[in-house]
């Protein structure tokens, strides 16, 4: 069966192109989005993740802070920052970045975040929006995977979906995000009995668990559109290391109708809805402060 590799570079380029406008009009206006990234001791994914945010800033037009603190900063001590942030009207976003040592409260520090400047949709309020079916702006990675659905052109009302992993910051927000849509949503995770059984059903299969190779071409219907949302750093026998997904990316694609390649699939789209999210943020504090202090305030 012939298969559309959905390509998640070309998706992000046509969503900044999309968000320079917006961007240049908020800058107009006096509130250009300004986004700023606490990062939280020496992780080489992390700089990984910021050196790519801030390359997709610069395409978006959207200006980009870094803020990185020793390893051996406290909990109150980072609340303080965050509140700092929050205070700020220069500041119209803020990015957590992932993960924290493990002496921090993640949970506590996302929740410290002003509705408002959170840019990746982590905050309580964000998720809770997504459950009263308000989706325009949430978790990054769960509504870039969505947006890579969407691009097959399959109607969401009635699909059938199953969602493999079902992490606060994946799994679960897809199954919301997607029901919200209508579709009939199953989730799945490490307990399922017969994962097989389950994703073979599936119009749409959404995979999100950091396992190499879990789901192979027996375990998916033909046709059907697989959303591969995993990274995995695998040895390959000349000892060299490769990037994989969850999903045995060659033996699915031969029976696929779309498939989302790791590198290159969900990845660059989710940095893109960062960006959207950016946008979004800054023009809700754009409104809000105008509904306090009459339209034309301008800050910074
Ligand atoms: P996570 O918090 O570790 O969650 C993994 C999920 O997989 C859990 O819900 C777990 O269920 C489930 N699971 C474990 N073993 C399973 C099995 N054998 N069968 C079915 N489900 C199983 O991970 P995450 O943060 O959601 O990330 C998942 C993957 O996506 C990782 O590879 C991560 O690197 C990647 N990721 C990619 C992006 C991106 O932008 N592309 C962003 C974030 C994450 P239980 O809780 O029941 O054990």
């Amino acid at each position: 069966m012939s298969h559309v590799v959905l390509n998640g570079r070309a998706v992000a380029e046509a969503m900044l192109e999309q968000l320079r406008e917006q961007v240049a009009n908020l800058r107009g206006a006096g509130w250009a989005p300004r986004l700023c990234s606490i990062s939280v001791g020496d992780v080489s994914a992390v700089q990984l993740y910021v050196r790519n945010q801030k390359r997709t800033a610069e395409k978006a037009e959207i200006q980009f802070e870094e803020s990185s603190f020793p390893a051996t900063i406290q909990q109150e001590q980072l609340l303080a920052i965050i509140h700092g942030m929050n205070a700020d009207p220069r500041v119209t976003g803020i990015i957590l970045q992932r993960p924290v040592p493990p002496h921090l409260s993640i949970k506590q520090l996302q929740a410290a975040i002003h509705p408002l400047k959170d840019v990746e949709g982590m905050h309580p309020a964000s998720i809770g929006n997504i459950v009263y079916n308000e989706l325009e702006l949430g978790p990054c990675t769960a509504m870039a995977s969505v947006e890579l659905l969407k691009q097959t052109g399959l109607g969401l009302a009635g699909l059938e979906v199953v969602v493999v992993g079902h992490s606060e910051i994946v799994g679960k927000p897809i199954a919301f995000l997607l029901m919200a849509e209508g579709a009939t949503v199953t989730v799945c995770h490490h307990m399922t009995r017969n994962l097989a059984v389950h994703s073979r059903r599936a119009d749409a299969l959404f995979v999100a668990v950091g396992r190499p190779g879990l789901i192979s071409a027996e375990m998916v219907k033909p046709g059907a559109a697989v959303i591969d949302i995993g990274i995995n750093q695998v040895m390959l026998p000349d000892g060299s290391a490769r990037v994989v997904g969850d999903v045995d990316f060659e033996s699915v694609a031969g029976i696929a109708g779309w498939i989302t390649p790791v590198p290159g699939g969900v990845g660059p789209v989710t940095v893109a809805v960062l960006m959207r999210n950016a946008v979004i943020g800054a023009t809700r504090q754009k409104k809000h402060y105008e509904s306090l202090f009459g339209p034309g305030q301008v800050v910074g």
